[in-house]
């Protein structure tokens, strides 16, 4: 099985994307962290494996996991009912939601619904559930793709997009680390985040997964506090 493999090689390897705080994004050492870093070591550990990650775009993950270059993907990872066709997850670890940031002076869209949206010029993260809501529900809006959504926000503070669509915690990661954005209260969608593996092929892996994040349950908030707390 996958685990006897990973056991031989001595690394179980990680898929991630580092620019998603607090779940991964680059520390003070420049190397990733993050609360998705965190349960991944602990999962190394109970495997008795050192933990490689391997910070890659977003979009690039699951053809990465498909193509053999990592044993799971943590990326505060939503479960959908598509990527359930090309992956198998864990159970769910965190719940989010897509939210809406916009400049605190003169904002450009008057709220978080659908309706406030349409016809804007909204920033998202390439392959995401954001990017899919906004192209998929929000009439007449025009979509710029980001590789992160850090990049997203900076346009938006520089005037060249009406709002950003991201997740929650990055999303007041992002409002944090700069004054002239702001959040919305109100969410447009609510999300299950869970960790992925190669479809088929991994139950024993998702095995170890599923007990760690079972043992860590109760941690996983002060862990998600202390990484927002650090990067903000
Ligand atoms: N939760 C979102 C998704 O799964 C965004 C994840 C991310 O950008 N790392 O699409």
């Amino acid at each position: 099985g996958l685990v006897d493999k990973i056991k031989e090689a001595g690394e179980l390897v990680l898929l991630t994307n580092a620019q998603f705080p607090p779940y991964e994004y680059l520390g003070d050492d420049n190397q990733p962290t993050g609360v998705d870093i965190e349960i991944a070591q602990k999962i190394a550990d109970e495997l008795g494996v050192k933990l490689t990650v391997v910070d890659m775009d977003f979009d690039g993950l699951v053809p990465a996991l498909n193509g053999g270059k990592g044993d799971f993907i943590a990326a505060g990872y939503t479960i959908t009912e598509e990527r359930q066709q090309s992956v198998d997850f864990s159970d769910e670890y965190a719940t989010s939601n897509q939210m809406v940031i916009v400049t605190k002076d003169d904002p450009k869209v008057a709220g978080a619904t659908v309706e406030d949206l349409a016809g804007k010029t909204i920033g998202v993260q390439l392959g995401t559930t954001g990017d899919l809501f906004v192209s998929d529900e929000v009439e007449g809006a025009t979509v710029k793709q980001y590789k992160s959504a850090i990049e997203a926000g900076m346009d938006l503070a520089n005037g060249k997009l009406d709002a950003v669509v991201v997740d929650k915690l990055p999303a007041q990661s992002i409002v944090a680390n700069n004054d002239s954005l702001t959040v919305y209260d109100d969410v447009l969608t609510t999300e299950q985040y869970a960790m992925a593996v190669r479809k088929g092929e991994s139950d024993d892996l998702l095995e170890v997964i599923n007990k760690v994040l079972a043992d860590m349950k109760g941690d996983i908030q002060d862990l998600t506090q202390k990484h927002f707390d650090q990067y903000s």
